[in-house]
């Protein structure tokens, strides 16, 4: 049975393929549509919505009359600025025939990997929940490149960030396929959706196909926000965009989609390190089972190599024979734990609170 009348905090990602109609452009139905389903949760459910839309660069491809989204970086930037303008135009047009304001915010990796940013980007949220304003969020395609990993890539995983650091009660993943199958079902006629998922086995996995079109995301990036919000304690739900009423219809608990419910809810500060880049690496010897079973600080005796240039504060991955099994912010720059590293007398190098086992 599900639960989601309560839920008060919601985000709702929109795919590419779901806001733009077969020839590229916005379909501002569909938008007015959400739009209004959107008015009617704030006004019975009193609850908090913030949009993660994608379509920057289908819009921007259909404005430039480019076959497809390009693969030159420069080009591919300068066609999300493009669509950005037109997809945001869309979104205020689209809510103001519900008397809603909108506000953008485009934000990039480094947003979440800097606490004071992600502090501040959670105070700008809170403020347009109180001037009851509609926050949509789209990733500033224009200064974030994928290829350098610099960049969330897909805007699944960029919406179950925002949803697990604003703490939301619901993330909701519309897109033009109705929800995660048990087999392929452009191959299997016979493909049912799973309509619940409690962990994320390799057999669900295996379920998972690629990504395709415009847009960036596939199944897989979709189960990676599912790992994401199982975390952050947020429920996700995979969902066909283009179904009557959806929205109200997922609030009312038909069982539509398929719901994913977390297991665990990691502490906001252990989620933050979660996701914050690593700015070196510790590799350690076979203290490792002391951290992994007894909850023990690192010392810098148990350190044998130092990797990059990192400060005192930073956060660096703990990596035990090539594989990387924790994250953690470190007490000593990478300087001062090359000097006192395999040497004992030293304090803790990483405190056990500021550590996370991935
Ligand atoms: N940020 C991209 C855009 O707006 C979309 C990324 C995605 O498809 O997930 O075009």
């Amino acid at each position: 049975m599900r639960t989601l009348q309560n839920s008060r905090i919601i985000v709702v990602k929109i795919g590419t393929s779901t806001i733009t109609k077969e020839d590229g452009s916005a379909d501002l139905d569909f938008l007015r549509d959400i739009s209004k389903q959107i008015a009617d949760l704030k006004d019975k459910k009193k609850c908090n919505v913030v949009i993660v839309t994608s379509g920057a660069i289908g819009l921007g491809v259909k404005e430039l009359a480019l076959k497809q989204k390009p693969r030159d970086i420069a080009l591919r930037q300068a066609t999300a600025s493009i669509g950005q303008t037109i997809l945001m135009q869309s979104w205020r047009d689209a809510f103001s025939e519900e008397n809603i304001k909108v506000a953008q915010l485009l934000l990039t990796y480094d947003t979440f990997t800097d606490r004071q940013s992600y502090l501040n980007l959670k105070n700008a949220l809170t403020q347009l929940f109180v001037l009851d304003v509609v926050p949509i969020i789209n990733e500033n395609d224009s200064i974030s490149i994928a290829e350098i990993d610099a960049s969330f890539g897909d805007n699944d995983r960029l919406s179950a960030i925002v949803a697990s650091k604003i703490e939301a009660d619901l993330l909701i993943l519309l897109s033009t396929i109705s929800g995660l199958y048990d087999k392929n079902p452009k191959e299997h006629k016979n493909a049912k959706i799973i309509s619940e998922v409690t962990s994320i086995t390799d057999q669900i996995l295996a379920a998972a196909g690629k990504s395709s079109g415009l847009g960036s995301g596939g199944m897989k990036t979709k189960l990676d926000a599912a790992k994401l919000c199982n975390n952050a304690g947020t429920v996700m739900v995979i969902a066909n965009g283009k179904e009557k009423n959806i929205l109200p219809r997922i609030l009312s608990n038909e069982e539509l989609g398929t719901i994913f419910y977390p297991s665990k809810k990691i502490p906001d500060k252990k989620r933050w390190i979660m996701f914050a880049p690593a700015a070196g690496k510790l590799i350690v010897d076979d203290c490792v089972q002391d951290l992994l079973n007894s909850g023990k600080n690192l010392l810098p005796a148990g350190i044998n190599t130092v990797v990059g240039d990192f400060n005192k504060n930073d956060v660096v991955d703990l990596v035990y024979k090539d594989k990387t099994f924790a994250k953690a912010i470190v007490d000593y720059d990478s300087a001062t734990l090359n000097k006192i590293k395999k040497q004992s007398g030293h304090k803790n190098a990483v405190k056990r609170e500021n550590l996370v086992i991935l």
